[in-house]
């Protein structure tokens, strides 16, 4: 199982502007299958945990009060090379510096608001799975 799935979460600004569907069939015609698949509201607490490693940065208040800011479309994808490939389609964090066709490219709003999130390491990838979703929440077809 080792290095074939990542984790992602459509953001509450993609959400917002109506993008879920665009964002899916993009992750979709890039081979990714989607094994687990939830839309909901994150709390202050739950964001802060989720991005605990970013605590000390300055800019953590402002990302948990804007990833509790409405509901999120958390994602668990399958695929070869799962977490570097993804990495690849969502482009870098700053929306400004991705590459033309990448998701963030296309519809993300700023480094904040940046439409997706990425599993970074198949470790992470792993943490974040287990932190959303249960085993029977996660399918194999
Ligand atoms: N972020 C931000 N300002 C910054 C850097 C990051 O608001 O200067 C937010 C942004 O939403 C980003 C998230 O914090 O996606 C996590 O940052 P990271 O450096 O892990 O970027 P990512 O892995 O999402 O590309
Ligand atoms: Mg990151």
């Amino acid at each position: 199982m080792a290095g074939n799935r990542t984790f992602t979460m459509i953001k509450p600004d993609a959400v917002r502007a109506g993008h879920i569907g665009a964002i899916l069939e993009k992750i979709n015609a890039a081979g990714f299958k989607i094994v687990a698949m939830k839309m909901e509201q994150l709390s202050p607490q739950k964001a802060g945990d989720f991005y605990a490693v970013h605590r000390e940065r300055p800019f953590y208040q402002e990302l948990v009060e804007f990833m509790s800011s409405g509901p999120i479309v958390a994602v668990v994808l399958e695929k070869d090379n799962a977490v570097e490939d993804f990495r690849k389609l969502i482009g870098a964090t700053n929306p400004a510096e991705a590459a033309p066709g990448t998701i963030r490219a296309l519809f993300a709003k700023s480094i904040g608001e940046n439409a997706v999130h990425g599993a970074d390491s198949d470790e992470n990838a792993a943490r974040e799975i287990a932190f959303h979703f249960s085993q029977l929440e996660q399918f194999s077809y």
